[in-house]
């Protein structure tokens, strides 16, 4: 009864904000959604040819990224590069308290699994320090993963993976920096051994944090892990 009072008082709360505020596309302050179908189709997605392993587009064989810097997990995808539209919805959906951006932005993840299906068990959010998690609200990327899981149907298992110490900011480090930030920044529960671990990001850098998710996840005996951002940098 309680629980149904609060949902009553949320929904009337958004419902007032929406009046007084009603939602513009965050990209081209159009519409009156958050980000909206003209901008989400502008998307240029990453489409094959692409490199098996790091997912990103494959101009010559082998991949000149993946022969310097060998990812130590299965693969990393990403549905298209963080610019443009996209970047202006990521940033909105982080840093300016827009979890409504799930819904759209989780969507470009679910229409990219159904296109180019990877092997998983389940889905796990790459976690963010308690402490940061506390400041903004929400772990973005476990919304995204919330939202995949509803037209995936994989489940999404959360608490086995977690941030054991706070982090920098990935895309403020060089690349070389990036694999120290994270580094053993990550543990994992005996709960994945065996199982086929796909990790949700919203930004994908070099694939390091992906990587450290991985490599925790794979020392509780993880069978494979994959990781899926809805963007990478170029
Ligand atoms: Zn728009
Ligand atoms: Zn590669």
């Amino acid at each position: 009864m309680i629980a149904r009072f609060g949902r009553g008082v949320h929904a009337l709360r958004q419902a007032l904000l929406d009046l007084l505020f009603p939602p513009r596309c965050v990209a081209c302050r159009r519409g009156d959604v958050w980000f909206c179908a003209a901008c989400r189709q502008a998307i240029e997605k990453i489409l094959p040819p692409i490199c098996a392993k790091c997912g990103r587009p494959l101009l010559r064989k082998p991949c000149p990224y993946c022969q310097k810097l060998p990812l130590q997990i299965d693969g990393t995808r990403a549905t298209a590069f963080f610019e443009g539209a996209l970047r202006e919805a990521i940033h909105a959906f982080k840093y300016a308290r827009r979890p409504e951006l799930a819904q759209p932005l989780g969507e470009l993840l679910a229409d990219y699994l159904t296109a180019f299906p990877l092997p998983a068990d389940a889905l796990v959010a790459v976690p963010l320090h308690s402490a940061r998690e506390r400041a903004r609200g929400y772990n973005q990327s476990r919304l995204l993963a919330r939202v995949l899981s509803d037209r995936c149907g994989l489940p999404v298992w959360d608490n086995v993976l977690t941030r054991t110490r706070v982090t920098l900011p990935q895309v403020e480090l060089a690349a070389a920096a990036r694999r120290e930030n994270v580094h053993a920044a990550f543990a994992a529960d005996a709960r994945v051994a065996g199982t086929r671990i796909l990790l949700i990001d919203d930004v994908c850098t070099t694939g390091a944090t992906m990587e450290a998710c991985g490599l925790a996840l794979k020392a509780r005996g993880a069978q494979a892990v994959w990781g899926l951002a809805i963007a990478r940098t170029r």
